[in-house]
């Protein structure tokens, strides 16, 4: 009977957040909007820091900075020790072989750029295919479409079906003799939508094409491998996974970041300089010329072991259960629609109110303490494939609870009531 005992209790352990407790750690979903509780519901955009985050940062602030890589002198020693420590850790939380095969660099957008023009500008040539999909983020489509007109290269697009899910077999049936690069979107920012990606990468790797993964959707809700998917590069930022704004990461296997040209020339990235000639120092600081942000980059480490340490895997459990929660009362709203039903998905919902704009739905929401984003959330392909120029999106983070979700649809409910 002790292990029966234990047999029930430790799937329960297992798989259910205290969010209580959690709530507890984030001083910002205490305040009030108007008079109103803070209902933070635009997780996708930003997410909220825990006030062990927010300490490291004051710790480092007061007692360990100075800039690092540069003096003999104590706090310089300490800092550089702190950031590369911090390295590490983005290292093992995405289980890179080499901390050298981690890049900080400001976030997604600036890792994507990095890597069009250090790999990008290098290798890709006239009449050369780049494989995006519908599904990207602006940030990965506009630097390939820049490359793209440089280059006199193609960009070919991944279609998607009705639920908002890659068509797999398009997305095979455009590789040929001229595909140089694939990249690719792990989890839609716009519909939630979860990609096969490690499938994806497999069948590229069969025709000898690197691939790209924008992970910043991803890495916030589930355990990220890269040697399991065997990307050739991964990319997030830290702000969308409780950490700092202003730090992101480029995972690349080394082999491909030793090819590649730096984006950016400066102090810190060098062996030597003369006027004649400089060599580059070898990665990972061949790519983080000048001075990098060091409390950022701190920040960020300690951010992955506040989200280590809750679980990535009850991480994922409790915000599927609020997934399906909040489904299941829009679903039985008359007159709402859900862009976005695929069968894998993280807890984003998308939504359209027939005969309101989201724009009004977003405003009187606010009014009700919620906040959820309205727009094209950078997605406007996703937008045109499902013929509406915007939408109201709801997404949560593991700090969410049900009584939120009722928030949101009590909140709903009183749109159409005002609207309708
Ligand atoms: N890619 C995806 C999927 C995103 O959701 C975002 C953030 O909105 C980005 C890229 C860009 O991230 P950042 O603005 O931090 O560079």
């Amino acid at each position: 009977s002790a292990n029966a005992t234990l047999a029930k209790v430790t799937p329960r352990i297992n798989t259910i957040l205290d969010t209580d407790k959690i709530r507890a750690d984030f001083p910002i979903l205490d305040i009030k909007v108007g008079n109103k509780p803070l209902v933070y519901l635009d997780n996708a955009a930003s997410s909220q820091m825990p006030q062990q985050v927010i300490d490291r940062l004051v710790r480092y602030q007061t007692a360990q900075h100075a800039n690092i890589n540069r003096a003999v002198h104590y706090l310089s020693e300490v800092a550089t020790l702190e950031y590369e420590h911090a390295r590490r850790r983005v290292q093992q939380f995405v289980n890179a072989q080499e901390d050298r095969e981690i890049i900080f660099t400001s976030g997604t957008t600036d890792s994507i750029n990095l890597v069009m023009h250090g790999y990008g500008r290098k290798f890709i040539e006239a009449g050369d295919e780049i494989i995006l999909t519908t599904l990207e983020h602006h940030s990965n489509i506009v630097p390939w479409q820049m490359l793209a007109k440089e280059k006199d290269a193609v960009i070919r697009v991944v279609p998607i079906n009705d639920a908002g899910e890659l068509d797999i077999d398009a997305y095979e049936k455009l590789f040929n003799e001229r595909t140089k690069f694939v990249s690719l979107i792990h989890v839609s920012n716009a519909l939630g939508t979860i990609n096969p990606v490690k499938q994806m990468i497999a069948y590229a790797h069969q025709q000898n094409v690197p691939v790209l993964i924008d992970g910043a959707q991803a890495t916030p809700h589930m355990t990220v491998d890269v040697q399991d998917l065997d990307c050739d590069f991964y990319v997030f930022s830290a702000h969308k996974l409780c950490g700092p704004t202003g730090i992101g990461m480029l995972y690349g296997k080394a082999a491909l970041l030793e090819a590649m040209q730096p984006y950016k020339g400066g102090g810190d990235m060098i062996a030597s300089v003369t006027f004649e000639e400089t060599t580059y120092a070898d990665i990972p600081h061949k790519f983080e010329a000048g001075t990098p942000p060091i409390a950022a980059a701190i920040g960020f480490g300690a951010a992955i072991d506040y989200l280590c340490s809750v679980g990535m895997d009850q991480i994922a459990a409790h915000e599927l259960d609020l997934l399906n929660y909040a489904t299941e009362q829009i679903n039985e709203i008359k007159g709402a629609s859900i862009i976005g039903t695929a069968a894998h998905k993280t807890a984003v919902i998308s939504f359209t109110l027939d005969g309101i704009h989201p724009h009004d739905i977003g405003t009187l929401l606010n009014e009700d303490g919620v906040a959820i984003r309205t727009g094209h959330h950078c997605a406007q392909p996703v937008m045109q494939r499902f013929n509406v120029p915007a939408t109201s999106r709801a997404s949560f983070a593991f700090y969410n609870n049900k009584t939120e979700v009722d928030a949101l649809i009590t909140g709903i409910r009183m749109v159409q009531k005002v609207f309708l």
